[in-house]
């Protein structure tokens, strides 16, 4: 028999935000009475095409970019693909076949400069990070040549929050003349997205990270910046994204930028000191446990942890078990628990790594929840480290 547990906590706000019901208002009326096509010359699909215009100015002003420069996606997936492989095939005719990037970024982007060098014959150089998670722009500027299409290091990392130097390496990129790709889909909610004092040609957001809809994302291009589109068809987006355009989805994602943007310092305020009372909550209560990530340098939303002897799966199963959603930096495979790619490339040992925490608070948590799983995860740690035998203290 499974009794219900006293209290359910949702710590997961990387993974996904709930919509705000602001959000949901300003979109359904796109769903039925303004369903126009924005491609069509009468009123109803023009009125759809200024809803879309709107939405770019809003997303287009919190960037400090011109509109023109917006291309709406599908996802911070599609994004991310489509500033590599849209910079990368724009510029291979010129012999341009070299990219940079870091060893944490997100399987959406790692996986996409693999299949360049992979499939397409690019070369790549990998600048290293150090325990917390940064890259040095030094070396990202040791690493350009003058075969180098792209240099693409996220804004901020999804399993340790670290953030890293954007506008110290877009500065070295700018002078150098190379583009320069962030990956800013877990900074969009919570930090500064100015494209000019970040120093950035190319930056990806996702809506369903700060309170909007699943599926629709932004790319930011510098005007000029070289660019072939992945998706051909119609001359949507400016020739850069061919479909029709989400509508709903596309106000649903301005209207959630805006809404996060209008109340920054304030929500970043709120969650930064919750995430202060957990970090602390549980290192001062649970003994061989380490902070992952910058101490201080990381995004105000984001808990990491590595708790030695055990494995992070089963701390997620417990906590699930008592009401708490989370998430650990593992990935499941088939046969084995893979660990953490950021947690290696920050030199945590293997054996370590597998026992990795993310609790990543926002707008709804209250004291009460950081609280209850300070009350509850010590139990959950001593269990299962007294039924494991790779525990030793
Ligand atoms: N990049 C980062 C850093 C992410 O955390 C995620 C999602 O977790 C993505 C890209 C992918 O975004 P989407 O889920 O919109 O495809």
């Amino acid at each position: 028999m499974t009794t219900k547990p006293v209290r359910t906590v949702y710590l997961d706000h990387a993974a996904t935000t709930a919509v705000d019901p602001r959000v949901v208002e300003a979109m359904l009326p796109y769903f039925t009475e303004k369903y126009g096509n924005p491609s069509s010359i009468y009123a109803l699909g023009r009125e759809a095409a200024a809803a879309i215009d709107q939405a770019r100015r809003t997303v287009a002003e919190i960037l400090h970019a011109q509109p023109r420069d917006i291309v709406f996606t599908s996802s911070g997936t599609e994004s991310d693909n489509l500033a590599i492989k849209g910079c990368a095939f724009a510029q291979r005719k010129q012999g341009k076949n070299h990219i940079i990037t870091s060893p944490i970024e997100h399987h959406a982007v790692g996986h996409t400069v693999e299949q360049l060098v992979k499939e397409f014959g690019f070369e790549v150089t990998v600048v290293p990070v150090d325990r917390y998670g940064v890259v040095d722009p030094d070396d990202v500027g040791r690493a350009i040549t003058e075969r180098t299409a792209l240099v693409t290091i996220m804004y901020a990392n999804n399993e340790v929050g670290t953030i890293e130097p954007i506008p110290e390496i877009g500065a070295i990129t700018r002078q150098k003349g190379v583009p320069f790709h962030t990956d800013a889909v877990q900074a969009g909610g919570s930090l500064d997205l100015d494209v000019e004092r970040l120093g950035v040609d190319f930056l990806s957001l996702s809506a369903h990270k700060f309170y909007g809809p699943k599926g629709v994302g932004v790319l930011y291009v510098r005007r000029f910046a070289p660019l072939m589109p992945i998706l051909t068809g119609g001359g949507h987006e400016r020739n850069r994204r061919a479909s029709t355009e989400n509508v709903p989805g596309i106000v649903g994602l301005a209207t959630a930028l805006r809404l996060a943007h209008e109340r920054r310092e304030e929500e970043n305020a709120h969650v930064a000191r919750l995430r202060d009372r957990l970090i602390q909550g549980i290192l001062s209560t649970i003994p061989d446990v380490q902070l992952t990530g910058h101490p201080t340098n990381r995004l105000p939303n984001s808990a990491s942890f590595v708790f030695h002897g055990i494995e992070g799966e089963a701390i997620l199963l417990n906590l699930d078990l008592q009401g708490v959603s989370a998430s650990s930096g593992s990935a499941c495979t088939s046969a084995s628990l893979e660990p953490s790619h950021v947690l290696l490339a920050m030199q945590v040992p293997v054996e370590i790594a597998h026992g990795s925490l993310r609790l990543t608070l926002g707008r709804e948590n209250t004291d009460e929840d950081v609280d209850y799983v300070v009350s509850i995860l010590p139990g959950i740690v001593e269990k299962l480290r007294a039924m494991s035998p790779m525990y030793h203290r």
